[in-house]
């Protein structure tokens, strides 16, 4: 398999390798005319690939579910009229068959479908003996493994090119964004197909317009490849995702605005910062080890004293100190909480039989 992941090629993706690469374009294809001013005045925004959905995978029923195939001919169109490639979405074998009419260059598979390994597979097979590039969406639940599974059963399949877009997870409270971004899960598929290329799509992580600015800074700062922006000629009248879409000119702002930091001979400078995170990362794995056998001496205790592992009010004195202190010392009350509960967590498991 690792030989296989080497394979992925990225340059077949990311169109000479400068950052970051643009995806835009609308959520949804809805008429030929709406396709065709949208595409102009994103091509005007110096973009270079244009999106659009045709068939439009909706979480409840009775939206607008895409035009569906009669919306080919119009992307065609667009690519002869601007020179932009053309990519859409596909979720199923007879979506690709289709498509293949109209030789779209790229396709992405969205994160309903890469939830789904039956549905991945079967596009895996049916995309067998094409080149078409696929850009794969993080799944809906931050469940890693499914994304990497899609990526595998394509390149399985021989798919070369194979990329990822970030689109942020759905849970059950929501935040400020629509979609969670959660970014060490793409950091983590970064680490093990280091050559892949990565999108982010800030349009349906932040699920407004206000965010799309921020969330592709953010993207870059953390060398993302690329974006995939949501980009309608009128957001207002849009069919589906309307209060996430911009304006071609909107979006040519946010294009020039960002700034783009490569990796260069002043990394050198952090090479001190690095040794002292380096020692106090070593200390923090030194009192975690410690921490954990005490653990398992009180663990012992528990059982040979017939006391239950779980003691809620002890927990939830733990939680309350940590979260005092977490304002004491500036740091962030959330990420304070996720690390005592992973603590707790990891003790309750070594002290259960
Ligand atoms: C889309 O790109 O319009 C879409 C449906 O996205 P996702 O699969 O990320 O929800
Ligand atoms: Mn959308």
């Amino acid at each position: 398999m690792k030989e296989k992941m080497s394979d992925i090629k990225k340059t077949e993706i990311s169109s000479g390798g400068s950052r970051p690469l643009v995806i835009a374009g609308p959520c949804s294809a809805e008429s030929r005319q709406q396709l065709l001013s949208t595409a102009v005045s994103v091509a005007e925004a110096g973009v270079k690939i244009f999106r659009a959905g045709l068939w439009k995978p909706r979480t409840k029923p009775g939206g607008f579910e895409g035009v569906g195939a009669a919306g080919m001919e119009w992307l065609k169109e667009v690519r002869e009229q601007t020179g932009m490639q053309i990519i859409t979405e596909v979720a199923t074998p007879s979506h690709i068959e289709q498509v293949m009419k109209i030789n779209p260059d790229l396709l992405w598979i969205g994160a309903r479908t890469t939830t789904d390994p039956f549905a991945v597979q079967a596009i895996a097979d049916a995309l067998k003996g094409t080149s078409v590039p696929i850009l794969v969406k993080n799944p809906l639940s931050s469940d890693i493994d499914l994304w990497s599974g899609a990526v595998e059963r394509l390149a399985n399949a021989g798919v070369a090119a194979i990329g990822l877009i970030h689109r942020g997870f759905s849970t059950y409270e929501h935040r400020s964004y629509r979609n969670a971004p959660l970014w060490n899960i793409p950091m983590e598929m970064k680490r093990r197909y280091p050559s892949i290329t990565l999108l982010c799509d800030p349009s349906h992580m932040g699920g407004s317009r206000t965010l799309i600015a921020p969330i592709c800074q953010q993207a870059m700062d953390l060398m993302y490849d690329g974006l995939m922006i949501e980009t309608h000629i009128n957001p207002e009248e849009a069919l589906s995702d309307k209060a996430q879409q911009i304006t071609p000119g909107e979006l040519k702002l946010i294009l020039q605005n960002l700034i783009i930091r490569e990796n260069s001979q002043k990394i050198e400078g952090i090479g001190a910062y690095r040794s002292e995170i380096d020692e106090l990362d070593d200390e923090l794995l030194k009192v975690l080890s410690r921490r954990m056998q005490i653990s398992r001496e009180i663990g012992a205790y528990k059982k040979q004293n017939n006391i239950p592992v779980f003691q809620n009010d002890r927990y939830n004195e733990i939680i309350q100190t940590a979260l005092k202190k977490a304002k004491e010392m500036d740091l962030d009350e959330e990420f304070v909480l996720s690390i005592i509960e992973a603590i707790h967590q990891e003790s309750v498991r070594l002290q259960l039989p």
